[in-house]
C-alpha cells in the first residue's frame, strides 16, 4: 500500500480539501464522476454568506414553510414525483428544527461561519489570485414599504456574527435604486460579508494550483468504499480498486450512498437550486461595481460575475437526477423582467443540487477505518470551502484544530455505529 489518500468529489468542498491535503505533504488522488459544469459548486450564487449564522432547521422556518411554497409564488418546493426522497427526510428535519436545536445549531455554525472569511483570505494568497475573494459585503433589498419595514426589523434584530447590518436612509435607497435602475422601497447594506469573483474560475484556478503542486485527478464514479487489512479499499464503477491509507468523502449529495453503505447514518438531500445568467446589456454597466443584491420578496439573489449577471433562487427537495422544473427558469426570467435587470439574451439555464443534512449543518469528522467525511454544506458550501479544507487536513495529519468538529460529527443523526469496521483482505 503506498501512502496516498483518496478524496472522493471534485467540488468545491472536495478541491479545497485535496488542496490542503497536497500542501500538508500527503500524496492526493482526487476521484470524481462527472462533468464540473453539474456541480452545485459550480452553479452557485458566489456569495460568502458569514451572515447566515441561524439554520434554516428552525422552529420559524418550518412554520413559514407553507407560505413559502412554489404554487403560492414562493421558493420552496417538494416534487411529488419524488416525493419518496423527501418523505423520509422531513420528519427529521421537524426533529431537528426545535428551538432548543436551533440555537445549539446557531451556536456551532456561528463559530464556523466566523473563521470563514479568514480561511479564504489565506486560500485566495495561495492561489496566488486574492482577486478571487471579493469582500464588499451585499445588499438587501425590498419593493414595498410593508416589507422593507418587516424585512429591516427582522435584520436589525437577527444574529449575524461577523457580519454588520446597516439599514440605508431614504437618499441612500433613491440613490442605490437611480443607479441599479431598480424600483425599491428599502435596503440594507450588510458588511463584511463577500463573493467570489466567478465561482468557475474559482474552481479553476483550484484544480490548477493542486495539480501544479503535484496532485493527482481522475475522471472515475466511487461505487463503494470497503475497509481492507490496510487502509481503505476504494472500488470504482469499472471494477478496479484502489486501496488508499485514507479516504475523504467529499461528494456532495453523492456522499449519502458511499456512507450509508459502510453503515453510518447520512440522511443527505439534493436541496435543488436553479439559475439564469446572462451578459449585461451596454446600460447595465452600473451593475459592475455592485456587490450581490438580495431581492428578498423574491427570495432571489443577483451577482455579477465579470460582464455577466446571475440570478440564483428556489429550494426544491426530489432526487438529485431528476429532471429540471421548467417553470422555476421561467420564473426566474419573470422576475428578472420585472426588476428590469439588464441582462441580455439568450440567457442560459443551471440547475444543481445543494446537499443538505436534516438539521442544516454540514458534517465534517472521521470515522472508524480512517475514514473522513466532508459534505452536506447546504446553502453555505462556498462559504464554508476553505475552511473545510483546512479542517479536514487537521483530521487527516492529527494536527491540532482550532475548531471543535463535534456539533459536525455524523453520529448525531445515528441509531447505531457505523457496522464495517473490521478489516478484511482484498475480494
Ligand atoms: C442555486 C444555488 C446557489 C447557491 N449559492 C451559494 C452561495 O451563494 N454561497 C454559498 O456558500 N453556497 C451556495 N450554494 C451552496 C453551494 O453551492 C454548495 O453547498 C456547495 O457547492 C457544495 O459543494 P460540494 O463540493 O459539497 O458538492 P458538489 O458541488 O455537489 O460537488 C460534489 C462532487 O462530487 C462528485 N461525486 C458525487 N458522487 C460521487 C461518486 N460516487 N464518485 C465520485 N464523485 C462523486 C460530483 O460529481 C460532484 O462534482 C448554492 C447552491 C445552489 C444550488
Amino acid at each position: 500500500m503506498i501512502n496516498l489518500v483518496v478524496v472522493i468529489g471534485g467540488g468545491v468542498i472536495g478541491l479545497a480539501c485535496a488542496l490542503r491535503l497536497r500542501q500538508a505533504g500527503l500524496e492526493v488522488l482526487l476521484l470524481d464522476a462527472g462533468s464540473p459544469r453539474t456541480s452545485a459548486s459550480f452553479g452557485n450564487a458566489g456569495h460568502i454568506a458569514i451572515e447566515q449564522t441561524r439554520p434554516l432547521a428552525s422552529p420559524e422556518a418550518a412554520r413559514s414553510a407553507s407560505g413559502r411554497l412554489f404554487a403560492l409564488g414562493g421558493a420552496l418546493d417538494f416534487r411529488l414525483r419524488d416525493i419518496r426522497a423527501w418523505a423520509r427526510w422531513a420528519p427529521r428535519y421537524l426533529a431537528a428544527s426545535t428551538t432548543q436545536q436551533a440555537k445549539a445549531g446557531e451556536q456551532a455554525l456561528a463559530r464556523l461561519l466566523a473563521s470563514a472569511m479568514p480561511a479564504w483570505r489565506r486560500l485566495a494568497a495561495d492561489l496566488g489570485t486574492p482577486e478571487l475573494l471579493i469582500e464588499d459585503g451585499h445588499l438587501i433589498a425590498w419593493e414595498t414599504a410593508a416589507s422593507a419595514e418587516a424585512g429591516l426589523a427582522h435584520w436589525s434584530n437577527a444574529e449575524t456574527g461577523a457580519a454588520a447590518v446597516h439599514a440605508m436612509t431614504a437618499q441612500q435607497v433613491d440613490d442605490l435604486a437611480r443607479r441599479l435602475g431598480l424600483r425599491i422601497a428599502g435596503a440594507a447594506m450588510i458588511m463584511n460579508t463577500g463573493q467570489v469573483s466567478d465561482p468557475s474560475v474559482m474552481m479553476e484556478s483550484l484544480d490548477r494550483t493542486f495539480r501544479s503542486l503535484g496532485g493527482q485527478r481522475r475522471s472515475a464514479r466511487v461505487v463503494s468504499l470497503r475497509p481492507a487489512l490496510q487502509g481503505t479499499d476504494v472500488v470504482l464503477e469499472d471494477g478496479e480498486i484502489l486501496n488508499c491509507t485514507r479516504a475523504v468523502v467529499a461528494a456532495g449529495v453523492g456522499s449519502g450512498a458511499l456512507l450509508e453503505k459502510l453503515g453510518y447514518t447520512a440522511p443527505v438531500i439534493a436541496e435543488r437550486g436553479y439559475h439564469i445568467e446572462g451578459r449585461l446589456e451596454d446600460h447595465g454597466t452600473h451593475w459592475r461595481d455592485s456587490p450581490p443584491v438580495v431581492f428578498e420578496d423574491r427570495s432571489m439573489i443577483v451577482t455579477r460575475f465579470g460582464d455577466r449577471l446571475r440570478a440564483s433562487s428556489f429550494v426544491e427537495f426530489g432526487h438529485e437526477a431528476s429532471p429540471p422544473d421548467m417553470r422555476k427558469w421561467a420564473r426566474l426570467k419573470r422576475h428578472c423582467a420585472e426588476l428590469g435587470l439588464p441582462m441580455r439574451e439568450p440567457l442560459s439555464e443551471w440547475m444543481g443540487a445543494r446537499p443538505t443534512l436534516p438539521d442544516y449543518l454540514p458534517a465534517i469528522g472521521s470515522g472508524p477505518g480512517e475514514l473522513v467525511y466532508a459534505f452536506g454544506h447546504q446553502h453555505l458550501g462556498l462559504t464554508l470551502a476553505a475552511l473545510t479544507g483546512e479542517l479536514v487536513a487537521d483530521l487527516v495529519t492529527g494536527r491540532e484544530r482550532s475548531l471543535a468538529l463535534a456539533p459536525f460529527d455524523l453520529s448525531r443523526f445515528a441509531r447505531r455505529k457505523p457496522l464495517n469496521t473490521e478489516r478484511h483482505g482484498p475480494k
